[in-house]
């Protein structure tokens, strides 16, 4: 298999197609397509020494071989290997095996054996000839896709192996005094792990404790490390604006206008943010904080710096209803304070058209002086007049490439005074376990708000069985009865819209039913789901926030950001079919008010009429703390790291080796190496993250 593409492209065969699909192009890329299990097919075993269950290779003679039609058409044969006898049994079978298996043949057989009250069985066993070579090593299987034989893959990556081997491909990258002390280097480790000698254990490798796999996880999270911190030196060589820390009239007039004190944390959260800004270094931060922490206020303060040195802010939100509640949040706070002639801009998908054209126009001239907005701000014709600080909330929902367009459009302003780049502020209500942070936002410095404004009552949580819904009906009305508003969020059916919707709408009809028993007492229920026209959520959304509508009904686990002190009671349905940071951030929502405020957890109880275990043990977390960060190391263990790095996260940042829970040494490791790396050894940190980024960028942009 040639690297480079021929001149004559031909047609690619089903596994060419596979391999392709599965990135495993270069040799490189082949050589590091380990196997997740091994087969040993190095011995020939005595029936009597298997246990139930082995799989296991045995040498024989047939004692007889039938065809038999109980319980359905098969074949039957008994082996002898002069220690015991095993049936073997094919449903399927071709005339030429029945020859191969004739009684009086000697034939080698490979397959689980179980060990039955009837004697020993196999089913389906692989069937060679007996006496043929053994194998030396143990044979190892790939994960695979259904257009590429084990076979075929196999093949492949011995031969990427090779190639890679014999060019050098893994020669060493660490200099002698960045290694620990033991390390395998990367050639051997990779033969090891493709070839592993007979007497291996093999739990040492199916649990990647063996000193090869170590080579390999350290090898990953030094090319991650690695990666992001040239991206961050590569930035920090940019240049953004110097934002001063004066204290202009749109800084002091929103303190001024903030109907409370800052808490603790927002203060020093402040400050770290105002001293970035006021440096000529992008800045690019994480500020992340449980859900009601107040983060919007801090990016408020940000942008009012950016505005009073004269430059243009740009605050991005993933949906609507969040943008626009920002939106009304900030004109209410920062328009009054505003230069004359300068304004707060709105940007929006279901925008007019002739709307969208005058803020594009305010947005050009630099009359705008605050923009917030969907996704729309990162549209092409939203043109800055001169960018300097841009802010998205609820970061993770956006991708990596969205994150960069709007870096750039300081870039296409064309800017005087050399500037390059905005200072960048990501915001996230999920609490990234520091793990997770370490390995994947190297690059980010990261700000945290640990502490709530005062005058939060917790929020009470209960589990409870969707058989009680009746009960639950009781306490609504109660509530309602206080003046107190309701949230009902209904499951998400990952696999059907139509179904969310279905269950969505029946739920909010027996509600508006049960609640407006009484006629002279007439209670508004709303319903929100993700199909609804964004007018029509708007609208719906409008009648919650002024607390003109009692319950709302949504599917929509989409706007969490919304802010509704007057909320104090959420009810979950089929709750263990969430996330435990979705759930923490849907809790979020009530509380925000001086009531006593409550979330229930309804489970299905299902056909068993309980929960399982450990779905029960995960929803107990939710009752056992209010902590976002301790919900979210308890998601980490459950889920993986997915749930933050979204969906949309780059593929490149993904670790396939190391796992973030067990290997956490070596994250360390590599973090202290990599900029010494950089430092002193730059070409070799080239070669490096060539070797394991190489491809996939190419990969990825195809
Ligand atoms: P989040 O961090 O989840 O985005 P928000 O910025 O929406 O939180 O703030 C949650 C609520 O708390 C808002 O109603 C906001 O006005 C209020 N808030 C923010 N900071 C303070 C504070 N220091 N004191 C009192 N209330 C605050
Ligand atoms: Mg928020």
């Amino acid at each position: 298999m040639p690297e480079t593409s021929p001149a004559v492209e031909k047609p690619l065969s089903a596994p060419q197609k596979a391999l392709r699909k599965m990135g495993l192009l270069r040799s490189v890329d082949l050589s590091l397509h380990l196997p997740y299990r091994y087969e040993d097919e190095t011995r020939i075993v005595k029936l009597r020494d298997v246990r139930d269950g082995d799989v296991a290779q045995i040498e024989g003679e047939v004692r007889r071989c039938d065809v038999a039609y109980r319980p359905r058409r098969q074949l039957q044969v008994v082996l002898d290997d002069g220690s015991d006898t095993c049936t073997l049994r094919f449903f399927n079978f071709y005339p030429n095996m029945k020859k191969m298996l004739e009684a009086g043949q000697r034939v080698r057989v490979r397959g689980e054996v179980r060990g039955g009250f009837m004697g020993r069985t196999m089913m389906h066993p692989s069937v060679s000839v007996a006496g043929a070579p053994l194998s030396e090593a143990l044979t190892p299987v790939y994960p695979s896709a259904a257009s590429l034989p084990q076979a075929y893959l196999r093949k492949a990556v011995q031969g990427g192996l090779e190639r890679a081997l014999r060019e050098g491909a893994f020669s060493e990258t660490l200099p002698a005094d960045m290694q620990p002390r033991g390390i395998w280097p990367l050639a051997q480790a990779l033969r090891f792990l493709h070839h592993p000698p007979p007497d291996t254990p093999l739990a040492t490798l199916e649990d990647r404790s063996h000193p090869a796999w170590c080579r390999l996880k350290a090898e990953e999270l030094l090319a991650q490390q690695l990666s992001q911190m040239r991206a961050k030196r590569e930035r920090d060589a940019l240049r953004a604006p110097v934002l001063p820390v004066a204290g202009g009239g749109v800084l002091l007039g929103l303190r001024a206008a903030l109907p409370f004190e800052l808490t603790g944390a927002q203060v020093r959260v402040g400050q770290e943010i105002a001293a970035d800004l006021a440096s000529q270094v992008p800045m690019h931060r994480l500020l992340q904080g449980d859900v009601g922490s107040g983060k919007t206020v801090v990016a408020a303060l940000a942008a009012a710096q950016a505005m009073d040195a004269g430059w243009q802010c740009a605050l991005m939100a993933p949906t609507e209803i969040l943008a626009e509640q920002h939106f009304r949040k900030l004109v209410q706070w920062i328009e009054p304070v505003l230069p004359p002639g300068c304004r707060v801009a709105w940007l929006t998908g279901s925008q007019k058209k002739k709307e969208r054209q005058l803020m594009n126009e305010a947005i050009a001239d630099g009359s705008a002086l605050l923009v917030v907005g969907t996704h729309a701000v990162i549209q092409q014709d939203v043109q800055f007049n001169r960018l300097g600080l841009a802010i998205i909330d609820e970061q993770h929902r956006f991708g990596v490439e969205q994150r960069l367009t709007l870096r750039r459009k300081t870039q296409q302003a064309g800017q005087a005074d050399g500037v390059q780049e905005p200072h960048m502020l990501m915001m996230s209500a999920t609490p990234i376990p520091r793990t997770l942070a370490m390995a994947h936002y190297a690059d980010l410095d990261v700000s945290t708000l640990d502490e709530l404004p005062p005058g939060r009552t917790p929020v009470v949580t209960r589990l409870i069985a969707d058989s009680r819904r009746a009960e639950l009906v009781q306490r609504i009305s109660a509530q309602i009865e206080q003046g107190r508003q309701v949230y009902w969020v209904c499951p998400l059916i990952e696999e059907s819209e139509a179904l969310d919707l279905t269950n969505a709408t029946e739920t909010h009809r027996q509600l508006s039913e049960a609640l407006n028993a009484d006629p002279k007492k007439p209670v508004l229920v709303g319903l929100l789901h993700s199909r609804m026209p964004v007018a029509e959520k708007k609208a719906v959304m409008d009648l919650f926030t002024r607390g003109d509508m009692a319950v709302l009904v949504s599917t929509t686990v989409i706007e969490v950001g919304v802010d509704v002190p007057n909320a104090s009671l959420m009810v979950i349905e089929h709750a263990e079919r969430f996330g435990l940071s979705q759930l923490h951030q849907l809790r979020g929502r009530v509380g925000r008010g001086a009531a006593a405020s409550a979330c229930v957890l309804m489970y299905a109880t299902g056909e068993v009429g309980r929960l399982s275990e450990t779905a029960r043990e995960r929803l107990r977390a939710m009752v056992d703390t209010a902590d976002g960060f301790e919900i979210a190391r308890r998601d980490l263990e459950i889920r993986g790291p997915g749930e933050f790095l979204g969906a949309r996260q780059s593929g490149a940042a993904m670790l396939r080796f190391a796992d973030l829970q067990t290997d956490v040494q070596w994250l360390e490791w590599a973090r202290r190496v990599a900029p010494q790396m950089l430092d002193r050894h730059p070409q070799l940190a080239e070669t490096h993250l060539h070797r394991w980024l190489g491809s996939r960028h190419d990969y990825l942009k195809a």
